[in-house]
């Protein structure tokens, strides 16, 4: 018999993309339970019974949403975090995929990249505390239920993803769906720059969410139960971005930078070599090619909704 796979979260970013991915599994949203309501949760897993929960559910935004509502991100994601896992193990579910972020990690640590041991070295960076203390308690949680229960359930750690998102509201949006939308908006009304925050020199990674739902389904049809970072090897600095996001769009765009706004956590790139063993030769898609991908969706989208 075939293996029920549940996914939470299936509305959002990643969840979209793993539906063309795996197409067999439900896919529920907070339209169909709140999980931050334990009897929700506890409906959910009555209904549907699964051997394999992807929970991809979490309240997520960007800098300035989290400035200004961390009480929300710390509470919506410690309850539905805590009320599904809770739930999952008393449903006896045999595979559990939990998604971290690499905001969970220490703000700064010796060395960089960020080692999945590195998890409680230090304090994430102020801006996304509870957001990051959120995602952190959830890997405790993870593992304290492996080593009570017996379990292998897991969590993956990802770097930033960008893709096509219905989240276009700037405070919500992430880096990269804002600063395509940026340049799309600054090209149709023939401006000659655009404006990001910070000061360009923070280091990220950029992973495409289709390679992210990709990794999750290699990691369930590999029987691969380790937790690990997920990122592309490549570290770039905001401006590096930019420019690259403006050249490959053909735009003709200068960048300005406000300092007045934060630059958020000044490096958080993620040392993928526990990924390179378990899953060698994964091949991300270029930045280049998503970005384009992206601006093309957005502007096809802006051109036929006027
Ligand atoms: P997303 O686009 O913001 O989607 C969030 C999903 O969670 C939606 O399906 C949403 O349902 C659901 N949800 C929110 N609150 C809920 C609640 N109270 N009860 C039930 N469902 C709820 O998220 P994403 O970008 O796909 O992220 C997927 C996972 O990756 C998350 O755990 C996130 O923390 C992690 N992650 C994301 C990034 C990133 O850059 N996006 C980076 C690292 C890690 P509705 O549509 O009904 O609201």
């Amino acid at each position: 018999m075939s293996k029920k796979i549940l996914v939470t979260g299936g509305s959002g970013l990643v969840g979209n993309y793993l539906k063309e991915i795996i197409p067999e599994a439900s896919y529920v949203s907070s339209k169909d339970f709140d999980l931050t309501d334990l009897s929700q949760v506890k409906k959910m897993f009555k209904s549907y019974r699964p051997n394999i929960v992807i929970h991809l559910a979490a309240k997520v935004g960007g800098l300035i949403d989290n400035l200004n509502y961390p009480a929300d991100y710390y509470d919506e994601n410690i309850l539905i975090n805590t009320n599904t896992l809770l739930y999952a193990r008393k449903y006896g579910v045999e595979r559990f995929i939990g998604i971290l972020s690499s905001c969970a990690y220490p703000d700064n640590v010796e060395s960089f990249p960020l080692k999945e041991e590195s998890l409680h070295e230090g304090p994430p960076n102020n801006i996304q505390l509870s957001y990051g203390i959120s995602k952190r308690s959830f890997a405790v949680q993870i593992e304290a239920y492996n080593k009570q229960y017996g379990l292998r359930y897991q969590y993956l750690i990802p770097c930033n993803l960008y893709g096509i998102t219905n989240k276009l509201e700037n405070n919500k949006s992430h880096f990269i769906t804002s600063l395509v939308h940026k340049i799309y908006e600054a090209n149709r009304d023939g401006k000659k720059y655009i404006t990001l925050y910070g000061d360009g020199t923070p280091l990220r990674q950029f992973m495409f969410a289709k390679d992210m739902a990709e990794i999750i389904k290699l990691v369930i049809d590999k029987n691969i139960t380790d937790s690990f970072n997920v990122a592309p090897r490549k570290v770039f600095n905001i401006k590096e971005i930019a420019r690259i996001a403006i050249e490959c769009t053909n735009s003709k765009l200068d960048i300005k930078f406000d300092s007045s706004l934060p630059n958020g956590q000044i490096r958080k790139d993620l040392d993928i070599n526990k990924m390179d063993s378990l899953i060698p030769d994964y091949n991300f898609t270029p930045f280049e090619k998503g970005i384009k991908y992206l601006y093309d969706y957005y502007k096809n989208f802006n051109d036929y909704e006027k």
